[in-house]
């Protein structure tokens, strides 16, 4: 049996999957967080034989993130399962921003770390914490490889004509300003397991994928290659979120500073933490949201419009980008969950060859499942994620 440790650590967190690659099954899963302080928290699930799944939680003091990888290897030790009889064969880590330098899952170096650490002007928040954990799980796991796996990869195969701002070029080139695009691990599983479900060849298919989480971000895929998204330099760009605004007028922030003497962290605040759903209604959590607006709470209607109107405005603009298109992907979260997100994305598109079943898709199943009508040209499908899954695939695919 072969095993691959996956890892997706943040600044004061981090979590944690032990997959058994030949039958790829989750062995073990769980959650550090509040590294740095003394209420520090683990959760460990080990999941055992029979699928069931036992809970392991402790508080205590971890003061970095090599003293959570103890204490997560403590439970594992303690609890199982044991890493004698399932060592992983490779360490797989979760990257925010590969930037334009790395396109495909990289074995991890002493200059790759570097590389990464030098990408963190594009992710301040999240590449020096990823380098972090990557260093303190090598301490844990000296003797087997690393892998980086980047969220911004997938994206690598925009031409430029799709990742080009229309800003001034020297200064988008000086400061490596461009389209990126993030979840990229997300949609090149979904867009692959699609294939797989369908029994399609993944480069004969046009497809487009709605990953619809906290963020939430729309890529169009041909022949398994990303050629448009919707994030962009920063994940803040494209469709509306949890609590981002996703497209916005630049000139707000200018308008902003002017007016209400907004600064630059501010700024950066309201778009990403206080606005999108959050800021138009007070509900970040999709099902608060659907719920409040179906008692009739105008704010939160309002919010679930303007939602919806931004996808069906980016749906609209990658069946135009694409020409021709086969399947229509919703996950995540919402994406997977949401029978009303959905219903209210695909109403009325049926002259365009999108035709839902409403029955389908009310239904509530686990596993990938079509939810449009036979009829329907393009197939509508609910594919759910497992980025854990394809970095574990990924990392494996490079050692
Ligand atoms: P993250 O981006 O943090 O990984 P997830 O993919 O877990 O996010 O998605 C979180 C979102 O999914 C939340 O807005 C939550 O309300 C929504 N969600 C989860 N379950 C449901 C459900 N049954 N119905 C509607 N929305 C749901």
């Amino acid at each position: 049996m072969t095993s691959v440790l996956v890892i997706n650590s943040g600044s004061s967190s981090f979590k944690y999957q032990l997959i058994e690659m030949d039958a790829e099954t989750t062995l073990a899963r769980g959650l550090v967080e509040r590294i740095g302080t003394d209420e520090a928290h683990i959760v460990h699930h080990d999941v055992t034989d029979s699928g069931e799944e036992e809970t392991h939680e402790q508080t205590r003091a971890i003061r970095n993130h090599t003293e959570g990888f103890a204490a997560m290897l403590d439970f594992f030790a303690e609890h199982g399962p044991s890493l004698t009889e399932h060592p992983p064969v490779a360490v797989g880590h979760r990257v925010v921003h590969g930037g334009a330098r790395f396109f495909e899952p990289t074995v991890v170096t002493n200059l790759v770390k570097i590389n990464i650490q030098d990408l963190s002007e594009l992710a301040p928040l999240h590449n020096p914490a990823n380098v972090e954990g990557i260093t303190a799980a090598q301490e844990s796991f000296p003797d087997v490889p690393h892998v980086v796996v980047f969220d911004t990869a997938f994206h690598q195969t925009l031409p430029p004509k799709a990742y080009t701002y229309a800003l001034d070029a020297a200064t988008a080139e000086r400061y490596r300003v461009r389209k990126y695009g993030f979840h990229g691990t997300s949609h090149k599983f979904v867009s692959e397991e699609a294939a797989r479900f369908l029994e399609r060849d993944v480069a004969d298919l046009n497809q487009i994928v709605l990953h619809l989480g906290n963020g939430a971000s729309m890529t169009a895929v041909r022949g398994g290659k990303s050629v448009e998204t919707s994030m962009g330099l920063t994940p803040l760009e494209g469709l509306v979120m949890g609590t981002r605004t996703g497209d916005i007028d630049p000139a707000v922030a200018f308008h902003l500073h002017r007016r209400a003497d907004m600064g630059v962290a501010e700024l950066d605040d309201l778009f990403n933490k206080k606005s999108g759903i959050y800021g138009l209604s007070g509900h970040r959590d999709m099902r608060d949201l659907t719920e409040s607006a179906n008692r009739g709470d105008t704010a939160s209607r309002n919010a679930l419009d303007v939602y919806v109107h931004r996808l069906k405005q980016y749906l609209g603009g990658y069946f135009f980008q694409l020409g021709h298109v086969d399947t229509v992907i919703f996950t995540a979260g919402i994406g997977e969950n949401s029978a009303e997100v959905r219903a209210e994305t695909l109403d009325g598109l049926q002259n365009y060859g999108i035709e839902l079943d409403a029955a389908r898709n009310e239904r509530r199943g686990d596993g990938i499942r079509v939810i449009s009508t036979d009829e329907s040209s393009v197939t509508v499908l609910v594919v759910p994620t497992n980025e854990e899954l394809e970095i574990a695939r990924q990392t494996l695919s490079v050692i």
